[in-house]
Parts: structure tokens; C-alpha cells; sequence
């Protein structure tokens, strides 16, 4: 009966000699027939070191009698096999309660142990690239920030690639994986075996260098910039990313997430000053990411209450500044604790935390509002890029448009060039829509940006804005003066309009009007107002002289 059970079966005497054994015991141990093991102990059919163990767990059951269940034992098999085993050793008694030996029952568990080490491999490692993960990390910091002295600290960094989310985009998500493994590889290529690397989130990589590490971090960061900036070949195409870094110090007593989230700080910096850079963290930095996130806070907030932001406008003159010819519309907020503040402080927040759809459309509206019903010829309005994104940005302005009851062509959206750079051709479709259902286009700041030809070709747009550091420089700067002549030239001929805009002194004024140019915006001819001011001066007084006010 023992024999049919593929568990390990054995009773053995007091000094630990099998006295049965069944045949899986038997098997194991190379002997064909279970017999043959009776009356050896452990040590002779086992490594000594192996033996000991068993013995020593034997004799204490034969000692206390008290039995030992489900104990986990490693042997070696006969074939060289290695085995782990629960093994239970209870102990056996005759009928006058003395102890006479023990009954040992073990089970192999060998495939148990294996899932349960890769579980735990699994846990500490990314399975992509094979390199520790987060977890793992943070467990190694936390170890070596606990053994610091006072004075005692460790680099980290904190690397991300640039760029990852549109090679992922565009080249598929296996590329994508490909991709990072091999940016797995250069990093440890670029690393010694003293610092340890990880990969903490998609394409986010942290590094740790040791007290005693004979690099320095800025070393390291420059190193892991130039390895990242190299182009790569993956899955038959050249991807080109960079990578930016993030360094701070781990100091006694920081818990590894704070030291990480240092490390991450410092790497916005990095994107911030324009990517493929490194910056060591610094305590203002974590200062202003605080403000920002109470900024964007107070938006949402503002957004909602809607009694917050407000629309000025600026009158946009004609060449000779007499006639006000319609105006473009200014966002304002006026913040509880902060006071005014101007849109260049909050449109980029609002780009980058998915608020300025809502902001623009709320600005459509509004200025829609105001020049419908009004003596206004038209309104500008200024759209982000990420607006035109949206796939319904054509159909919900007509919407509004329609809502307000106002001809399309009294609209005007001021785009920039960065519009062309996501998806050119979609771009050129989103404003072909728009501008045969009437709405007019303007490319604002233009000279600043790509300054394609292409739009100018393809009759894409109604009117080129001139940018404002081109104006401030005329007869001053030659190449400004010919930038300035250059771009009224081309727009006229190919009969596209042209403002020029932040217009201050009556000397631009004059240089402009003499050079053909169509409009003209600036401080000079009048600053952004109320609605109510603006509609005063359409009806009432001489709009240009009224309109005038010092610089
Ligand atoms: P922009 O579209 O280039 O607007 C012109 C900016 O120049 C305005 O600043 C205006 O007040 C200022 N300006 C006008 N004339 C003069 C002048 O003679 N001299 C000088 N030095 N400046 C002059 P503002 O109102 O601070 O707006 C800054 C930027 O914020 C705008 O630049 C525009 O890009 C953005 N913006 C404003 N409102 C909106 C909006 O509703 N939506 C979006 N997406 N962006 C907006
Ligand atoms: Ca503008
Ligand atoms: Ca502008």
C-alpha cells in the first residue's frame, strides 16, 4: 500500500535508521528496492552537510516529541536533481507512550518553490528588460540610506526618454518595447556593476550610485545623455530619442519615495529647459511645482465659477490708425489672492493640464457674444494648437457660431505655426473646414515659428500677424527692417492680409503704413479694454484719437 503513494514514506528508529521506507524513498535515492536503505541512516546515503540537517530535526522530534509539520527540506537526488520537499517527522510511540522512533512523510514541492521564486522575481523585476523594478529599487535605497552615516549621502537619477510617446505612437507598441529594452541595455552599458539601475514606469529609469561609487552622478548623467542621444535600430527602423535626467541626493533618514520624487522634480526641470539635459534638484524647484499645482486648482476652480476670467479687447487699427477695424480678444484673470494675473502665466498650465478646451471654448463664446449685435467688424480669437486637436473643434465652433447668430466671417481664429507641427495635413483639413464655412484664419506671431511658405501656397490662411519682436526692432535692426518688408511683400501678393502687431511708436507706425501693411495693433493706437469701452468707441467719438494712450 505505501508503495502506490508518490509521497515519501519512512519510519525510522531512535538513532535515526530507516526502518521502512517506500519506494518513491527508495527510487530517489537510486535503489531500485527499498530494502536496500533499511538500516542506513541519512549520512550514508546523503551529502554529510544535507544529513546533518535532517538529523538534527529528527533528533528533536525524537527529544521534545512534539512533532514538526510541513518543514521545508532541500535534497539532492541521486541524478543530481535538486528537490525541495515538505516534509512532516511526527513522532511514534508504543503502547506504553515511550518513544520507539518517528513516522516522516514528505512531499516534493519543487514546482511550488519555482512558481513561488519567479512570483518573487516577478515582484522585484521588470519583466521587459529583466532590470529591477521600482520596488526593488526602493528596497536597495531604503537598505543603503539606513547604514548611512549623518554625513553619508548617494546619487540618484532619474532618467526618462524624450520622445517615447510618439515613437510608441507612431511605430507601434512593439517597437516601442524593443526600444526601451535596448535603452535597458545602453544604460547598464554605461553603468558599473557598483550602481544599480531599474526601470520604474514606461519609459522612466532611475539609477543609484553609492557612497563609495568611484563616478560621479554628473558623470554618470552626462554619460547616460550621450548613450541615449545616439540613435537606435529597432525592429528595422532608426529611432531617434534623448533622453533627459533628473539627479539628487539621498540623504540620512529620507525615505526612498521622497528621494525619488526629488529625482523626479529635477527631471521636469530638465523637460523644462528644453530636454536632453541633466539638473541636480534644487528646493525651489519643488516650491514652484507645489504653486503650480495650487494654480491649476484655482483654474478649475475658476473655470467652473465662470465669474473669474474675463475677455479684453484690443482694437486693431487700419494703416493710417484712424479706423478701428475690428479687435482681438485677451483673456484676463482676475485670481481671489493673486490679482490680475496676464494669460502668459496660466495658458501654458492650462495647455499642459488638459484645461485650455475648456478655456477656449468658454473664449469663443464670449467673444462671439460681444461682437454679435454690436458694430465690432469682427473679433479675434487666439486657439491653442492642442484645441484644433480635438476632432469636433470644426463642428462645435460653428456651433457657436450659430448660437450666437453672427456670419462666420466675422471670426477670426489666430493660430500659431505649432499647429502645422503635430499633424500637418490634418491641421490643413481642420482649417479648410473652417474657412469655407466662412471663418477667417490668421497665423499669429508670424517669423517667430517654421514660417512655412507652404500655407501661404496652399491658401490655407485669410491673414499673417506679424510678431511683435520684429516690430520693436524696426529701424533698429536691418534684417528686422527686411524680415518686416519681406513678409508684407509676400502677403500681398499672394493676396493674404497682414497686421503688424505690437505697434508703440509713431515711427513703426509710419515705416509700416509706407511698406503696405494692412493693420496695425499696438500700444500706441490702444490697449486691451472692457467690451464696453470698445463698443463706446465704435459709436461714439473719433476712435483713433480717443483710442490713443501712452505706451
Ligand atoms: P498674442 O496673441 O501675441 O497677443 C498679443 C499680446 O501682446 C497681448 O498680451 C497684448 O496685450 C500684447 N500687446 C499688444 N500690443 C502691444 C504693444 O504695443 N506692446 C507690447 N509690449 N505688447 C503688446 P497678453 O494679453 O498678455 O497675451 C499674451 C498671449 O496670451 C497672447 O499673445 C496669446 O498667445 C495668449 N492668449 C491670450 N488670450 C488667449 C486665449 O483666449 N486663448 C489662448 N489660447 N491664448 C490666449
Ligand atoms: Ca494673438
Ligand atoms: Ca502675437
Amino acid at each position: 500500500m505505501i508503495d502506490q503513494v508518490p509521497d515519501y514514506l519512512f519510519v525510522k528508529d531512535t538513532e535515526c535508521r530507516f526502518v521502512v521506507a517506500n519506494k518513491s524513498v527508495a527510487a530517489d535515492l537510486g535503489r531500485g528496492d527499498p530494502n536496500d536503505i533499511l538500516g542506513k541512516t541519512d549520512l550514508d546515503l546523503h551529502p554529510s552537510d544535507l544529513a546533518k540537517g535532517f538529523y538534527d530535526n529528527e533528533q528533536r522530534v525524537l527529544h521534545t516529541g512534539e512533532p514538526m509539520l510541513d518543514i521545508e527540506e532541500f535534497v539532492v537526488l541521486q541524478s543530481g536533481q535538486k528537490r525541495w520537499l515538505s516534509t512532516s517527522k511526527l513522532p511514534l510511540r508504543n503502547a506504553q507512550g515511550q518513544i520507539i522512533g518517528l513516522v516522516g512523510i514528505a512531499r516534493d514541492i519543487t514546482d511550488r518553490k519555482r512558481s513561488e521564486d519567479e512570483v518573487r522575481y516577478l515582484a522585484f523585476h521588470d519583466t521587459l528588460t529583466g532590470l529591477p523594478n521600482r520596488r526593488s529599487f526602493e528596497g536597495a535605497l531604503s537598505t543603503m540610506i539606513a547604514g548611512f552615516s549623518p554625513d553619508e549621502t548617494a546619487s540618484v537619477l532619474y532618467v526618462d526618454l524624450d520622445r517615447f510617446k510618439y515613437v510608441n505612437d507612431t511605430l507601434g507598441h512593439s517597437v516601442g518595447d524593443a526600444l526601451i529594452r535596448e535603452v535597458a541595455k545602453r544604460l547598464e552599458a554605461a553603468l558599473s556593476d557598483e550602481n544599480l539601475v531599474a526601470r520604474i514606469g514606461g519609459d522612466e529609469f532611475a539609477v543609484l550610485i553609492g557612497p563609495d561609487s568611484s563616478v560621479s552622478a554628473e558623470n554618470v548623467a552626462t554619460n547616460i545623455i550621450a548613450q541615449l542621444g545616439r540613435s537606435f535600430s529597432v525592429l528595422g527602423n532608426v529611432v531617434q530619442v534623448a533622453g533627459s535626467v533628473g539627479v539628487t541626493r539621498a540623504r540620512q533618514g529620507m525615505p526612498p519615495d521622497s528621494v525619488l520624487r526629488e529625482a523626479d522634480i529635477a527631471l521636469y526641470e530638465a523637460k523644462a529647459r528644453g530636454r536632453g539635459c541633466w539638473v541636480a534638484f534644487a528646493a525651489p524647484m519643488a516650491t514652484a511645482l507645489e504653486e503650480k499645482a495650487a494654480l491649476e486648482r484655482d483654474l478649475r476652480l475658476a473655470l467652473l465659477t465662470g465669474d473669474q476670467l474675463f475677455l479684453e479687447y484690443q482694437p486693431v487699427f487700419d494703416a493710417d490708425a484712424k479706423a478701428i477695424v475690428g479687435a482681438e480678444a485677451l483673456v484676463r484673470w482676475h485670481h481671489p489672492s493673486r490679482g490680475r494675473l496676464p494669460p502668459g502665466v496660466f495658458i501654458e498650465l492650462a495647455e499642459e493640464r488638459g484645461l485650455i478646451t475648456q478655456l477656449g471654448d468658454w473664449a469663443l463664446e464670449q467673444a462671439c457674444e460681444v461682437v454679435s449685435g454690436s458694430a465690432l467688424p469682427w473679433v479675434a480669437v487666439n486657439v491653442s494648437p492642442i484645441q484644433m486637436r480635438n476632432p469636433d473643434f470644426a463642428s462645435r465652433l460653428l456651433f457657436i457660431l450659430a448660437t450666437a447668430n453672427i456670419e462666420p466671417s466675422r471670426l477670426q481664429i489666430e493660430i500659431t505655426e505649432g499647429v502645422f507641427l503635430d499633424d500637418r495635413d490634418k491641421a490643413v483639413g481642420v482649417l479648410r473646414t473652417l474657412r469655407e464655412a466662412g471663418i477667417k484664419v490668421a497665423i499669429d506671431d508670424f517669423g517667430t515659428g517654421y514660417s512655412s511658405l507652404a500655407y501661404l501656397d496652399h491658401y490655407n490662411v485669410d491673414k499673417l500677424k506679424i510678431d511683435q519682436s520684429f516690430v520693436a526692432k524696426l529701424g533698429t535692426s536691418k534684417s528686422a527692417d527686411a524680415i518686416v518688408r519681406c513678409i508684407v511683400a509676400l502677403a500681398r501678393a499672394t493676396g493674404i492680409r497682414v497686421t503688424a502687431e505690437g505697434v508703440e511708436t509713431e515711427e513703426q507706425r509710419a515705416h509700416l503704413a509706407a511698406i503696405g501693411c494692412h493693420e496695425l495693433q499696438g500700444f500706441l493706437l490702444a490697449r486691451s479694454m472692457d467690451p464696453s469701452k470698445l463698443l463706446g468707441l465704435l459709436t461714439g467719438r473719433d476712435p483713433a484719437r480717443s483710442a490713443v494712450t501712452s505706451p
